[in-house]
């Protein structure tokens, strides 16, 4: 069962909260893209609002496991998101796909029948708060472009590259 599933009927009698810890299989995350370590912590409120749709409030927080984009060490780092989404029936919506697609541009979601699924809103959060480039430290001083050693750790005796023109021929066919 999607613990992320609201039943919009119970929100007739007024708000609901919930909070839930999911793994990264409930969640559908892409393991290439995206690696958590434990559960993702999840803990919302939805609320009927008065223009008939329900507004979803809440909050996340996950481990990532990342790879350092200099020295390729594994870290991990908390990462905590806030998410707000509007959510309208389709039913409302059904007479023109125009609609629909301009309402998404606003950011609005849409569900069909009685349950909306949180769990989409949550997994591209994950996915937009995932650092760029993440470092395991502001000055990783990363591999050694001539030996490959982690010069965090090691001191190599390469010295400085110097790239020489003459074996630039050479060094298009390594590739
Ligand atoms: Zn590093
Ligand atoms: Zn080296």
């Amino acid at each position: 069962m999607n613990p992320l599933r609201i039943d919009v009927r119970e929100l007739e009698r007024g708000p609901r909260s919930l909070k839930a810890g999911l793994t990264a299989r409930q969640l559908n995350l892409d393991e290439g893209q995206v690696r958590v370590s434990g559960k993702v912590a999840v803990h919302l409120t939805a609320e009927r609002q008065s223009q008939g749709g329900v507004r979803v409030r809440g909050e996340l927080g996950v481990e990532m496991e990342l790879t350092c984009a200099r020295c390729l060490e594994a870290l991990s780092r908390p990462l905590t998101a806030h998410f707000n989404q509007y959510y309208q029936s389709n039913a409302h919506h059904s007479l023109t796909g125009e609609i629909a697609l301009q309402k998404k541009d606003l950011e609005v979601g849409f569900f069909t029948g009685d349950f909306i699924d949180v769990s989409d809103i949550v997994r591209e959060q994950i996915v937009l708060s995932l650092p760029m480039k993440p470092l395991c430290q502001e000055d990783c001083r990363g591999l050694c472009p001539a030996c490959g050693r982690n010069r965090n750790r090691d001191r190599c005796r390469c010295g400085p590259v110097v790239s020489d023109p003459r074996l630039a021929p050479l060094l298009k066919f390594r590739n």
